[in-house]
């Protein structure tokens, strides 16, 4: 880590200044008075009780990359409802809703560097239906690991989802594959893939991409797993350990490589991307 502590100062002037997000009044891990500058100067980790509050890919996409690095990519590509999907209510106008909130469906793509190093950045955005794998959002990951993968450049992920969504049906559960075989493209360049997972990362995302990093880094008390505890305990009728799915869980089970604070990620981020250059 001595080598990480150098990257540090670098790396903590080169990042840009986080966004404001909604937050609630009181922490929901120690209860304590919440105050947005100093939550926002702590790159929304509680400074009490170390809850790392969920963030949208803008503000990802600040904490990453370096200041003016972001270049974004197919921003134009979209979701339509091919299926008809009306239930609970018509999906169309759900996508509308949200585009028109400023959201750019549940995964943005593209260029930037960390600490002068380039990479394909690719985060998804838990707020646009639950971050779920999409036509669109399969898409552009795979373009994405494509581009990676043809310039050998290193390929970074930050996962938040609950998986494919269902609204696409079929065509969603197709983006497995489509990503999965993008993956290996990845691999077969030799570019590095670097996969952070925050909370929550499960199904069909936890499944074909998220998992597949050549290091899989965790945030503490992120939740990650295919199905839910719930479903898992009403399907097994089985008491489930203390800290199922957590982060911590998966690491001692080997499920990632490592559980890092969101404070030490860029570093660590610019660290890796020196070892494979
Ligand atoms: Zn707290």
């Amino acid at each position: 880590m001595a080598i990480i502590e150098r990257h540090r100062e670098e790396v903590a002037i080169q990042g840009a200044e986080l966004p404001e997000i909604l937050l609630p009044t009181n922490c929901p891990g120690c209860g304590i008075a919440l105050e947005q500058e100093e939550l926002r100067s702590h790159n929304y980790v509680c400074l009490n009780c170390a809850h790392h509050f969920r963030l949208g890919a803008d503000v990802w996409i600040q904490l990453i990359a370096d200041s003016g690095s972001w270049q974004e990519r197919w921003t134009d590509v979209r979701s339509h409802d091919l299926l008809n999907w009306t239930v609970p209510k018509p999906y169309q106008e759900t996508v509308e809703r949200l585009l028109e909130d400023g959201l750019n469906e549940a995964v943005r793509t593209g260029t930037c560097t960390v600490a002068n190093q380039p990479i394909w950045f690719a985060t998804f955005d838990f707020g646009f239906v639950g971050g779920t794998l999409s036509i669109v959002a399969g898409e552009r990951l795979a373009r994405g690991m494509e581009q990676a993968a043809s310039s050998r450049t290193p390929y970074v992920l930050v996962s938040a989802s609950g998986g494919a969504r269902m609204q696409e049906g079929v065509l969603a559960l197709m983006q497995l594959a489509k990503v999965n075989a993008a993956v290996g493209r990845l691999h077969s360049s030799g570019a590095p893939f670097f996969s952070v997972l925050t909370d929550p990362t499960f199904g069909g995302t936890a499944a074909s991409l998220a998992l597949l990093g050549d290091i899989n880094i965790a945030e503490p008390g992120a939740a990650i797993g295919f199905t839910g505890p719930r479903v898992i305990k009403q399907a097994t009728y089985a008491d489930l350990p203390p800290g199922f799915q957590s982060a911590e869980f998966q690491l001692a089970h080997g499920q990632v490589d490592m559980v890092v604070p969101r404070t030490e990620l860029r570093p660590l981020l610019a660290h890796l991307l020196e070892m494979y250059p």
